[in-house]
């Protein structure tokens, strides 16, 4: 089995390690092929690969494209494109814009619940000032004692219904997709057990994903417990797709799962890299 680690995040968005300590503490934990998957932006891409060459580690180039879908926010993977492409570069770019209003607006309904100042508390750990995002607001929250971690932050704050969030229209499904297929690259559904949505939307999802040209589908990621491994393995299986692994490694102070420390993939799939074998820099 390889080590490979298809999903994690730099400074580039909302991690807080720059895309060469990533690339160090993927190799110092056995990373064998390694892609960091910023959030709607490419920007760390060549530093990431340099990084990972001098190391004498495999790289896949790679993103994380925020998507509406039925009303919810799906992330699409896109791994092994090439990172020039200037369509695959104008679509992120828009995806990313709208971000900094949609902050302030987060920023007006904190205050409305007595929280004041966010906007500029969360700007000090934005490390691209086109990615401000929940996290850096979740962040600035603990720092400030409102709560004493992260994911207490978004359950009480930043989602659905709470006072800081904020809806927003992201990228749609089929443009995402055709994006990444047409950079060369490969579209894989990132860890699909955390949207909620019903049966029908899920294979509605999966369907429209798929005749898009969408391949993948994330089966061992650091969000996911082992029986929703197999239920996506399952998935994978049902629909053809091929499958991912990765951690979606955010912070040391943060993430439960580090790089590379994922149970593997099941046997019985076939894993992403088989059909990017040609993209492996
Ligand atoms: P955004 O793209 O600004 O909506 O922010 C989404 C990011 O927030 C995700 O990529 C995660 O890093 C983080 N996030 C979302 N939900 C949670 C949660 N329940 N706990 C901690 N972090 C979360
Ligand atoms: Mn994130
Ligand atoms: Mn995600
Ligand atoms: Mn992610």
């Amino acid at each position: 089995m390889l080590n490979a680690d298809l999903h994690c995040h730099s400074t580039v968005s909302d991690g807080t390690l720059t895309p060469e300590a990533l690339a160090g503490r993927a190799k110092a934990n056995g990373v064998e092929l390694w892609a960091l998957t910023d959030h709607d932006e490419i920007g760390g891409q060549a530093r990431a690969l340099q990084a990972a060459q001098a190391l004498g580690m495999r790289y896949l180039t790679g993103t994380e494209i925020s998507v509406t879908f039925a009303g919810q926010t799906v992330h699409i993977v896109g791994l092994g494109f090439d990172h020039l492409d200037s369509t695959l570069a104008e679509g992120l770019r828009r995806t990313r814009g709208g971000r900094g209003e949609r902050a302030q607006e987060m920023s007006d309904g904190l205050a409305k619940v007595g929280i004041h100042g966010a906007y500029e508390g969360a700007l000090k750990y934005v490390g691209n000032p086109e990615l401000i995002s929940r996290t850096h607001f979740a962040r600035f929250l603990v720092e400030a004692g409102v709560c004493k971690d992260t994911p207490e932050v978004f359950r009480k704050y930043l989602t659905e219904g709470k006072p800081g969030f904020v809806p927003h229209r992201w990228a749609r499904l089929q443009d995402a997709v055709q994006w990444i297929s047409g950079a060369g690259g490969v579209a894989v559904i990132a860890h699909p057990a955390r949207y909620s949505f019903t049966p029908n939307e899920e294979y509605a999802l999966i369907t429209e994903f798929v005749a898009h040209g969408g391949r993948g589908i994330e089966v061992v990621t650091g969000s996911h417990s082992s029986q929703e491994a197999q239920r996506y393995a399952q998935t994978a299986q049902e629909f053809g797709l091929v499958a991912s692994r990765g951690s979606d490694f955010h912070s040391p102070d943060e993430s439960h799962t580090d790089l590379g420390a994922l149970p593997w993939l099941p046997g019985q799939l076939t894993p992403v890299w088989e059909l990017l074998a040609d993209r492996i820099q």
